[in-house]
């Protein structure tokens, strides 16, 4: 892996070198040197394309690319080799790697007002390369070891990003200190004043991340406000920074281009991405890998890039999870089964092979233990479908397990293949823009429009307050199914 050849190279690096820091003009310690910096940047960056995926847009790539780049040439390094991309991800964020490499989810974009506000997102991330904040939060991270905090695959929540720490990417999600948020804010309205654009975009932009929950989490990717702490006293230094730059400028015709961006917004994918599997009710369907099945009624179900998970709703010593298991060659389904589970330490009580609505699958059932020491019980099917094997498992303290089984066993029961018509059905849904009528609710929008998100995301997604309606005549964004 990439990763340990990084790491074992700054571990080499027994003395840290002193340097000037591109921003402050300060001397300070300095871990890596720009050309490490770039290389690094150059080795994380297709983990982060493969890990996270590329939003399949060349019109939406070649715009953030543009604004980006004309944001860096603002900034004090405007020649290291920058990188913006779009990933394919519905959670709300933006990062930055060492060495220019910045990425910006589809998710935050569809949360944007206009193009001053993706300045201010970019001039951010932007001032964490040029800060080196990037490098120093690698550097910390690196020297603590994070492939090392991988443990048990079932319990996500004791490793919510093991896949991603496991890949390098667990950079990304290091949070940075409060001084260097306020600081990149200050960078951010700077860079985006110098090029042009409206420098109170930055404010737009956090008054829109307030609103939006620091608990979402969709796809295995946190949000910004989880990467990015935001200190009481956030929103006023901005302010203070955006006045101070607009005084300096007086009659400056500052560029927001709001039309224009929410042109580009129609159309724009929101939410999960079916292609990775999608959630109707309580059925998962898979229209690539071409199947379905039905987690038990009421369970809250999470559609992850790594795996789903299902809960019951005020349990917590039970759940369900659904991915994708390394193939060994040649293996039969059984011992697969057996020496995967071993892996995770779960050890077999018994199990019979089987077909699942004709597919080929072992279900057996397992005993294991958490970290801390409690009992497990787990029901896990290995299924052969379509040149993959997938884990399907329900898990459970023992004191508990008894009551879950018969759900475990009727979800297991229900994968099945997913017929090609129904996959074909399957469309993301995307960004609409409509005007509000007289006498509109949100719920009223959120029912016409067909229900796909709740009344209350309607609104952060416009970045108005949910509880008052929506101003009459006003241009909105609405979420349509995709045709
Ligand atoms: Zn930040």
């Amino acid at each position: 892996m990439k990763y340990t050849g990084v790491a074992a190279a700054l571990a080499a690096l027994a003395v840290a070198a002193c340097a000037t820091n591109p921003v402050t003009g300060q001397k300070e310690l300095n871990f890596m040197s720009e050309a490490q910096e770039i290389q690094l940047g150059q080795e994380m960056d297709p983990q982060v394309r493969a890990e996270m995926g590329v939003y399949p847009d060349t019109a939406w790539q070649e715009y953030v690319q543009s604004v980006g780049q004309r944001l860096a040439k603002a900034s004090e390094r405007p020649d290291l080799p920058w990188h913006f991309a779009v990933v394919d991800v519905a959670a709300v964020n933006a990062f930055a790697l060492p060495g220019g490499y910045i990425y910006i989810t589809r998710g935050l974009l569809a949360h944007l007002d206009s193009e001053a506000e993706l300045a201010g997102v970019l001039g951010h991330e932007i001032g964490h390369v040029t800060a080196r904040h990037a490098a120093q939060a690698y550097t910390r991270q690196a020297s603590v070891g994070i492939g090392a905090a991988v443990t048990s695959i079932f319990f996500p929540e004791a490793a919510p990003y093991a896949a991603a720490a496991q890949t390098g990417l667990g950079v990304l999600f290091l949070k940075y200190d409060r001084a260097q948020e306020v600081q990149s804010d200050s960078l951010g309205v700077r860079y985006a004043a110098t090029a042009g654009w409206q420098p109170s975009g930055m404010s737009g932009v956090l008054d829109t991340l307030g609103r939006i929950s620091a608990a979402s989490d969709r796809g295995g990717v946190p949000n910004w406000l989880s990467t990015h702490p935001q200190p009481a006293d956030r929103v006023t230094k901005v302010a203070d920074d955006v006045a101070a730059v607009e005084a300096a400028r007086p009659g400056t015709r500052w560029a927001v281009n709001r039309d224009q961006y929410w042109q580009r917004l129609n159309g724009l994918v929101f939410g999960e991405d079916p292609r990775e599997g999608t959630v109707r009710g309580r059925e998962f369907l898979h229209p690539e890998m071409r199947f379905r099945l039905s987690f038990p009624a009421g369970w809250k179900i999470d559609n992850g890039r790594q795996q789903v998970t299902a809960r019951p709703a005020e349990v917590r010593d039970a759940m369900m999870s659904l991915q994708l298991v390394p193939e060994a060659q040649g293996a039969s389904l059984e011992s697969l089964a057996v020496g995967s589970m071993q892996k995770s330490g779960f050890t077999r009580l018994g199990g019979e092979s089987t077909r699942l609505n004709g597919i080929p699958a072992y279900v057996g059932v397992y005993d294991g233990r958490t970290q801390d020491g409690q009992l497990l019980r787990a029901r896990a099917a290995h299924i052969r479908h379509e040149q993959r094997v997938l884990l399907l498992a329900g898990i459970a303290s023992q004191s508990r397990y008894s009551q879950a089984e018969g759900a475990f066993a009727e979800a297991i029961r229900s994968f099945g293949p997913l017929d090609a018509s129904v996959a074909a059905q399957v469309k993301p849904n995307r960004l609409g823009v409509t005007t509000v009528r007289s006498g509109d609710t949100w719920q009223g929008i959120a029912e016409r429009t067909g229900g796909l998100i709740p009344a209350s995301d309607l609104a952060v997604l416009n970045g108005l307050p949910a509880n008052s309606g929506p101003p009459a005549g006003q241009r909105i964004k609405i979420v349509i199914a995709g045709e």
